[in-house]
């Protein structure tokens, strides 16, 4: 499969398809959005927010929350406020998120059947890191954006005057609603 992109690309390139996308690395909105990596958003959440290239800074990972203030969604929005121009924030969860009752026993099964060892997975235990806590996802998605909101907004190295909101988006018509 990742030949095939490959090969997409030279064409993409040689035909130069890049020409519409032409754009700074600033964020012509001066917005930035913390959403989920699900694969329904890809090309829905752009298109149902009238964003184009860019426009925006997207940070996306498994959920769009932050649990950690100094993980590397956080840095990377102390990136785009101090050093793009950011200054409004959307933190952006989903309906139907599989981060929505995942469960870390279940995960650490699977990496078990996936040849990964009761040692590692030991070893990590003895090192401090709390596996079950990491892995857990959350109950509830409009906690979860809410609390992220928190975070961000309480956040010791974010300035006073960055506004952040939160919003679910429908997975399937990217209808958004305020949390
Ligand atoms: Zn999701």
């Amino acid at each position: 499969m990742i030949e095939e992109i490959i090969k997409h690309n030279r064409e993409f390139v040689a035909s130069k398809g890049y020409e519409k996308f032409m754009t700074s690395k600033y964020p012509d909105k001066r917005i930035a959005i913390v959403t989920c990596m699900d694969t329904r958003l890809v090309e829905l959440l752009p298109a149902a927010l009238g964003l184009r290239n860019g426009d925006v800074k997207i940070i996306k990972n498994a959920g769009g929350t932050i649990t950690n203030p100094f993980d590397s969604t956080m840095r990377s929005l102390l990136v785009a406020v101090y050093e793009l121009g950011v200054n409004e924030i959307m933190v952006i969860g989903h309906t139907e998120c599989g981060v929505q009752g995942m469960d870390s026993g279940e995960m650490l099964e699977l990496m078990r059947h996936r040849g990964i060892s009761d040692e590692h997975i030991s070893l990590m235990r003895h090192c401090g890191i709390d596996l079950d806590s990491w892995l857990h996802g959350f109950d509830d998605t409009g906690e979860a954006v809410r609390e992220t909101v928190d975070l961000i907004s309480r956040h010791p190295l974010m300035p006073a005057d960055v506004r952040t909101a939160g919003y679910i988006m429908d997975s399937t018509t990217g209808y958004l609603s305020s949390i």
